[in-house]
């Protein structure tokens, strides 16, 4: 039987409609969830990602404003940008586009947003609150897989979890926010031996590698619940996930596809993040 495809499209419409009454009632008292996007250099994809974003917080109703830097930005002015950002009272959230120059330490300019208005979830802070299971702003595109998974009903609690990919951004969370769920988690990576017949054991298999396809048919088991987070750009300029797609949805149980899988949530998460950083930046707000 084929895998039913999860619409991360229409998923992320639903998450970003629901934050439309809470945006209104911020406006009633005088507040509009405001985010600062930072995009240093002139990566063309980290452009693409973040006029969706733009666009997205537009529509949701939430203000945005763009901070641009060209390639040879010395790491001082980013800070010292970050400084001012995080005393503006209008900036909820602050977004610094990755990948950061060469010359930028991307972990002391991520380390300087202030983690109230640390919306990508990626200050160390952050990052720690979900290792210990507290409160804080978990990354986006975890979070939206996390999402996808609960709207599909997918049984998480006792079964296998594979994460493949181990990156601060999205691999190691996603593997925290599984176990979590009481998932058992394994992470692999590109040092893992076997990695296919490590898959084969997951009932949820999460693949955020970076390597187009990677993922075969005969690396599912079947029923399986692949959520692909992999965007990469072909040479035909196409996109392709991680997981090759026409092969797996054949065994697997769910599968997510690219695009319009994964993308569009980790948007959607951006903005419910930066809503929840301007009601808790008010007198008994959430
Ligand atoms: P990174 O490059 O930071 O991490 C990639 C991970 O994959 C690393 O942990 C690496 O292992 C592992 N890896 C590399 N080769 C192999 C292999 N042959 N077998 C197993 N593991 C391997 O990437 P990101 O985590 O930032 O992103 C991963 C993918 O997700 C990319 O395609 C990116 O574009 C996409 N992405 C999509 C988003 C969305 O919104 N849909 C958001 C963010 C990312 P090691 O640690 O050993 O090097």
């Amino acid at each position: 039987m084929a895998a039913k495809i999860i619409d991360g499209k229409s998923l992320a419409a639903a998450v970003r409609a629901a934050a439309r009454p809470q945006v209104e009632q911020l406006a009633a008292r005088g507040v509009q969830p405001g985010l600062a996007v930072m995009l240093p250099g002139d990566n063309p994809a980290s452009r693409v990602y973040v006029r969706n974003k733009v666009r997205a917080c537009e529509e949701t109703g939430l203000r945005s404003e763009m901070h641009e830097f060209p390639g040879n930005i010395e790491e001082a002015v980013l800070l010292e940008r970050i400084a001012r950002l995080n005393r503006d009272a209008r900036v909820h959230g602050i977004l610094v586009q990755l990948p950061l120059p060469r010359q930028v330490d991307a972990a002391r300019v991520l380390s300087a947003v202030s983690p109230a208005k640390d919306v990508d979830g990626f200050h160390p802070q952050n990052l720690g609150a979900l290792v210990s299971g507290q409160p804080g702003f978990v990354p986006c595109t975890p979070a939206g897989v996390l999402r996808m998974l609960e709207h599909e009903q997918v049984p998480i609690a006792g079964r296998q979890a594979v994460v493949v990919g181990r990156s601060n951004i999205v691999g190691k969370p996603m593997a925290l926010l599984l176990l979590q769920k009481d998932a058992t988690v394994t992470i692999c990576h590109s040092k893992t031996a076997h990695l296919g017949a490590i898959t084969r054991q997951a009932d949820v298999l999460v693949a955020a590698v970076g390597i187009a396809r990677l993922i075969g048919q005969e690396m599912v088991k079947p029923g399986a619940c692949v959520i692909d987070v992999g965007m990469n750009r072909l040479a035909d300029g196409s996109l392709a996930g991680d997981v090759d797609f026409e092969a797996v949805k054949t065994v697997a149980g769910w599968i997510s596809p690219v695009p319009g899988g994964v993308g569009p949530m980790t948007v959607a998460m951006l903005i419910a993040n930066t809503v929840r950083a301007a009601a808790r930046s008010i007198p008994g707000g959430a």
